[in-house]
């Protein structure tokens, strides 16, 4: 999600005169776009600011005039007024829900003495004030993050995103179609539908209702050129009906889903709040591969959540084992200010954390590897999105996201071909066109 805002800042930025460059050096304004969610990554932007502290230092040396720094998203939210006493050579700070306000904070900082802090949660949405999005960046511009909702009511123990980002809201279909026709007609293929907790969305429908993430997959699915769907990050409570039915009918639908679990435990998945049982998640899975055979799934996991036992973290071990997963991100649990979990008692000493991430990070490896060996020999539909490293190679993705190599002419770029694939390299897999023809 923050790829996607930091896209939209720079749109808000463009009629002011702002271009994006490639290095800090290079740049009248740096906005450090950041993120709150453990720990480290919080850590990660003291060290980024004194770091273009001295660039900004250099450059007001060569004449260059002064550098302006922003920090923006869900740091900012959080530690806003942290953020300016101990870096106070920032100049504008600003939370994830006010970025299209970020023309006036401009103007504001170089008319000011001192900084520019809006971490407001303000009544309008940064939506319908923001320009159209320009055209994307990424491979070859076929791919695309769109953002459809944000924020979070679910309040889990050791969350953050319900206080940076927000109370749940989602844009209205309208809203979201117009964006995605833009995007097709600029010539993306496949974009991917954002949001804290996507599957809750609930956008205004335009007929005095509201509309479901299938419903709205639905009706992005009949723009011409917009081939795939995929939508992350879901919430096992909000996977409804509507939405397994999805994945069995919508063929622009992906068959690769992130769907978070964290925990195998249910007594720790009720101290993290999550809502659902290990049954009723793998019963989840269950129904949604019953609708979709060839569905892939990826998770997130936390090690070491309060409280946790070693019997615990055996119910998530057996979890993963039942349900076998493509892809998983795992975390140690990272106590974050102001969330319950973090000032709970029987937190789990570091070490022991390192140990369950070891190993369960071996076994979820171990399953990605499985997935991957097990690609060759079939026949993928891929999206071509640009050349290989080699000449006369194309590059693509397949289903499951995984990096696709084929020799290929270059008109298959920007189109969906099916290959067959021969070998699974380290991080990609290499195939052979089976058909040149490009087919939907
Ligand atoms: N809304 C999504 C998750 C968003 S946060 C969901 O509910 O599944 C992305 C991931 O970061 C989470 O799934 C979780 O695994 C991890 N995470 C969040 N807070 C964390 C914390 N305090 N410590 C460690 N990992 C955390
Ligand atoms: Fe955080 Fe996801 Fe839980 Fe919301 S549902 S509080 S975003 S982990």
């Amino acid at each position: 999600m923050n790829v996607y805002d930091s896209a939209r800042m720079t749109d808000v930025l463009r009629p002011l005169g702002y271009a994006p460059v490639d290095a800090p050096e290079a740049a009248d304004m740096v906005i450090l776009n950041t993120c709150h969610i453990r720990e480290r990554a919080a850590e990660k932007v003291f060290s980024e600011l004194g770091r273009l502290r001295k660039i900004g230092e250099e450059r007001k040396a060569a004449g260059l005039g002064k550098t302006v720094i922003a920090v923006a998203g869900c740091v900012a939210q959080a530690e806003g007024e942290e953020i300016l006493a101990r870096a106070p050579y920032v100049d504008i700070v600003l939370g994830p829900q006010t970025y299209h306000r970020l023309p006036e904070m401009v103007a504001r900082a170089a008319r000011a003495g001192g900084a520019v802090i809006d971490t407001d949660f303000p009544v309008e949405t940064k939506f319908d004030f923001l320009p159209n999005a320009a055209a994307p960046q990424t491979e070859g511009n076929l791919t695309a993050f769109l953002t459809i909702q944000e924020g979070c009511d679910k309040f889990c123990s050791f969350c953050v995103v319900p206080y940076t980002r927000g109370a749940e809201t989602s844009r209205s279909v309208a809203s979201v179609i117009a964006e995605a026709q833009r995007m097709a007609a600029s010539g993306v293929r496949e974009i991917t539908l954002l949001g804290q907790n996507v599957n809750a969305y609930h956008g205004d429908d335009g007929e005095g209702g509201s509309a479901t993430l299938a419903g709205l997959a639905g009706n992005l699915a009949l723009i011409p050129g917009l081939e795939r769907i995929r939508y992350t990050t879901s919430h096992p409570r909000d996977v409804d009906q509507s939405l397994i039915d999805a994945h069995r009918d919508n063929a622009a639908l992906m068959p690769f889903l992130h769907l978070p679990v964290q925990s195998g435990s249910d007594k720790i998945l009720k101290a993290m709040n999550r809502g659902h049982t290990a049954q009723e998640y793998r019963e989840v899975v269950r129904r949604l591969r019953e609708a979709r055979p060839d569905l892939a799934l990826s998770s997130d996991f936390i090690v070491g959540h309060p409280g946790e036992t070693e019997e615990d973290f055996e119910a998530t071990m057996q979890l993963i084992r039942d349900i076998g997963f493509a892809q998983a991100f795992s975390f140690k649990y990272s106590p974050r200010p102001g969330t319950p979990a973090a000032g709970q008692p029987f937190q789990v000493d570091e070490a022991v954390k390192d140990e369950r991430l070891q190993k369960l990070q071996a076994l979820l490896r171990e399953q990605q590897d499985a997935f991957n060996a097990d690609m060759v020999g079939r026949t993928l539909p891929v999206l071509f999105t640009g050349r290989g490293r080699k000449p006369g190679q194309l590059s693509g993705r397949s289903p499951y996201l995984q990096p696709v190599h084929v020799e290929g002419p270059d008109e298959l770029i920007g189109q969906i071909a099916q290959v067959a694939i021969t070998q699974r390299l380290t991080n990609s897999l290499a195939g052979t066109l089976i058909r040149e023809r490009a087919c939907a």
